[in-house]
């Protein structure tokens, strides 16, 4: 099938660029030993697990669903994160994880037997209160009051048996130098127990593939934790493995006005792209400019009832009109994984754009997908 002739909404994934980003992300794990593997959050499109396969070393999760996933998709080295555990699911997580990290000592001690008695990998989630990102205090484990990772002053050198590494993630879409600045923190922090460590996980949030990213000086932190504790380093990355690799194609639906041009998508900020609103950015929108940049300026908005249903203003060479289609850009990371069927919405199709130029529908989605959750 044609780019063109998807049903719209859509979301297409091009192979061609996801393999790009995989290369750069291989490259690091080649120069430095370092493991890398795909935090699932972020994308889960499974159908291009054995793509990523290729280059990454396995897959990380928040959780028993997203940790079975990568079990039965991937099949390769499995971590798992959770803020807290259930009793109920630890059974599973031992027999499919290879890495168990835990948020706190009270997790550690209730579960630590039964993951090395399987043996598998016990980890710790530090907070080396070190924030290196402003603005966002959503997205920032280091905030005051973070429920996410064991603070220095909490920490229980005594109960450290049997836990083989340290995990930290503390970064958001940011460059190897605010890396650089949290490691210092770490060890500052945590330095006197990492010798008697087996691995350090460096999280994810380090935008690795965007072309301003410094991977040189990645690769010399990843080398200073190697050689100065003899450890082996994990980075877990979600957003950098698929960035700029996907599209959300959409259709006009209708045109009105009131004081300005609106254009209404069928496609939907709060339901498809909800970090727009969350975050919130504005998303690339092929051939289009800022408001103003361009003869005709819309603002674009979904069809639900919020009012706040907006993805933005951009401006046009030529007036919109129904059946126009748009592509938005980097609509592979935290859509599909995130989306919504508020007000009935409809689920966005999925699509892989081939390395030829090809593109094949991987999943349509109807009525039946909205009713089945609802009772
Ligand atoms: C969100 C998250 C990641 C991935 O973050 P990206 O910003 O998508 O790279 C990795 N590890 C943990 C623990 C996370 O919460």
């Amino acid at each position: 099938m044609r780019f063109e002739e998807l049903p719209t909404p859509c979301y297409v994934v091009d192979e061609k660029l996801l393999e790009n980003n995989l290369k750069i992300l291989n490259g690091v794990m080649e120069r430095t030993g370092a493991k890398i593997v795909l935090a699932q959050k972020a994308f889960s499109m499974f159908k291009l697990y054995p793509l990523l396969a290729k280059y990454l070393n396995g897959t990380t999760a928040s959780g028993l669903y997203e940790a079975r996933l990568g079990y039965e998709e991937m099949g390769k080295e499995n971590h798992v994160f959770s803020p807290a555990y259930r009793d109920d699911e630890m059974d599973e997580i031992v027999l499919i994880c290879d890495h168990i990290i835990f948020n706190s000592f009270s997790q550690l001690e209730k579960f630590k037997d039964k993951v090395l008695k399987a043996g598998k990998k016990v980890g710790l989630r530090i907070n080396p209160e070190c924030s290196t990102q402003d603005g966002h205090a959503i997205y920032d484990p280091c905030s005051p009051g973070s429920r996410l990772g064991v603070t220095v002053d909490q920490f229980r050198p005594e109960l450290l048996e049997g836990v083989s590494g340290l995990h930290f993630h503390t970064l958001c879409q940011q460059n190897a130098d605010d890396l650089e600045t949290t490691l210092h923190a770490v060890e500052e922090n945590f330095g006197q127990w990492l010798p008697q460590m087996e691995w350090i996980n460096f999280g994810g949030g380090h935008h690795i593939t965007r072309e301003d990213y410094d991977i040189p000086l990645l690769e010399k932190c990843i080398k200073r934790m190697q050689d100065t504790y003899g450890l082996e380093v994990y980075l877990e990355p979600g957003e950098a493995v698929a960035l700029n690799a996907g599209y959300l194609v959409t259709t006009v639906l209708d045109t009105i006005k009131n004081g300005i041009d609106i254009a209404i998508l069928d496609t939907s900020a709060t339901c498809h792209m909800p970090d727009v609103l969350e975050m919130p950015y504005r998303p690339p929108l092929f051939e289009s400019g800022e408001p103003g940049e361009k003869p005709y300026t819309y603002r674009l908005g979904g069809p639900t009832c919020l009012a706040g249903d907006i993805i933005g203003d951009y401006s046009f060479d030529q007036p919109l009109k129904p059946c126009d289609r748009l592509i938005f850009g980097d609509m592979a990371i935290y859509t599909m994984v995130k989306n919504t069927t508020f007000n009935g919405m409809p689920l966005p199709t999925i699509a892989i754009k081939k390395k030829d130029g090809d593109c094949e529908i991987i999943r349509q989605f109807g009525y039946e997908d909205f009713k089945m959750r609802l009772s």
